[in-house]
């Protein structure tokens, strides 16, 4: 049976404006939340649009011609993005990963990426600023991206074999360019380059092992990431999720792996080496071993609804006290008092429950929040 699309007008939540309880509080530069988590990233989306139309995340039977995808009034300027940044490295964020939709599409990102790198945590060090593409302009981008601060990439490709591709981004956009992408990036000092394949079951899981061969003894770390529910247009089912393990499994079985530590706690992807030239790949089992124990982002929406959970279901309003023109402190007082009431762990309670995702709960979508 094919999958239900859920043709939705606009799923986008009714944002909640933030409390600034007094007394007003100045960062200082280490935030906990209900359930002792740090607060210690922040992933910010710079725009709901995208090139693509991947099944998984925008199917183009939602976001069609008549989508209404945001105004430029409604996006945060790089200047509002960088004042909320800036309060968030005050509270011990650390680590920025620029998202989005398709963040090389917004207009002089480079420009922001020039204001982001130029920001210090209390102790001093720069900032970890990161960014995730889908690697279609990325070869025409890579220079002046690392030129203007930024120090890694992530980039996206779901397999090698061009219909498989085509069919997943849904646009015809080839492979080669994604992969001309990739080799900018690394020749640029944007590495190591991070490549994360989705596995959605029946689509592209033929393609694990092509992909596997393809990156071994690569400068370049393939990460395969279980599909998950997030959204509500994608028409997600458990059966359609391949298992980390089961990655693992299939490849291990021609190409013998072990399992090695973690670089810190709470990072999502579990790293595994080959065990005759020592390269790395890494899963991330988002719906099979749910990671909300260790989970210490922040996302920060186009238009600067905080969101303290990819499953939320709804976002809080801070360019509504931007533009009320409230304080540096005001909003860092308002910060901080959303992330100690935090208390998400959805993947959790999911794991523990599954199968079955309630379809009412009308989820954020991935492409505006950011992956
Ligand atoms: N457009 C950029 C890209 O594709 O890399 C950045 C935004 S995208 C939303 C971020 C990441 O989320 C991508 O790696 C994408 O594959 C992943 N993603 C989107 N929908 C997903 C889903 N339903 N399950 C798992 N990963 C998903
Ligand atoms: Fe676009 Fe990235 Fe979503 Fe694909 S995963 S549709 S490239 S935002
Ligand atoms: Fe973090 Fe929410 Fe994902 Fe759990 S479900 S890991 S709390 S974003």
């Amino acid at each position: 049976m094919a999958n239900r699309i859920i043709p939705v007008a606009d799923l986008r939540p009714t944002p909640l404006v933030p409390d600034i309880p007094l007394p007003l509080e100045a960062p200082a530069g280490h935030l906990e939340d209900s359930l002792a988590r740090p607060l210690h990233d922040l992933r910010i989306s710079v725009t709901d649009r995208c090139n693509f139309r991947c099944v998984y995340c925008m199917p183009k039977e939602v976001f069609d011609k008549d989508y209404a995808f945001l105004p430029h009034s409604a996006l945060l300027s790089f200047e509002e993005i960088t004042r909320v940044a800036k309060i968030f490295v005050a509270h011990g964020v650390h680590k920025i990963r620029l998202t989005g939709g398709e963040p090389l599409l917004r207009k002089n990102i480079e420009n922001l990426i020039e204001m982001l790198a130029a920001l210090t945590a209390p102790d001093g060090k720069p900032i970890d600023l990161t960014l995730t593409t889908n690697g279609s302009i990325l070869a025409r981008k890579a220079r002046a991206l690392r030129q203007a601060g930024l120090r890694r990439v992530t980039v996206s490709l779901d397999a090698l074999d061009d219909t498989v591709f085509q069919r997943m981004n849904d646009v015809d956009f080839p492979v080669s360019e994604v992969l001309r992408g990739i080799e900018a990036a690394h020749d640029a000092g944007l590495g190591p380059v991070k490549i994360n394949m989705v596995v959605k079951a029946g689509m592209n899981d033929q393609e694990i092992l092509p992909m596997a061969r393809r990156f071994k003894g690569s400068p370049f770390i393939l990460r395969f990431i279980e599909y998950m529910d997030v959204g509500a247009s994608n028409g997600w089912k458990m059966d359609e999720v391949v298992p980390s393990a089961e990655v693992i499994r299939r490849i291990h079985a021609e190409m013998p792996l072990e399992e090695i530590e973690p670089n810190y706690t709470g990072e999502t992807a579990e790293r595994w080496r080959y065990t005759d030239d020592g390269s790395e790949i890494g899963v991330i089992s988002s719906v099979t071993q749910a990671f909300c124990r260790d989970c210490t982002r922040a996302r920060l929406s186009t238009e600067g609804k905080l969101y303290t959970c990819l499953f939320a279901t709804g976002g809080h309003d801070l360019r509504a006290l931007l533009r009320a023109g409230r304080s540096d402190e005001e909003l860092a007082t308002a910060i901080a008092h959303l992330w100690r009431k935090r208390a998400d762990r959805y993947s959790e309670l999911r794991t523990a429950s599954t199968p079955g995702i309630d379809p009412a709960v009308r989820k954020v979508e991935m492409s505006y929040i950011g992956g």
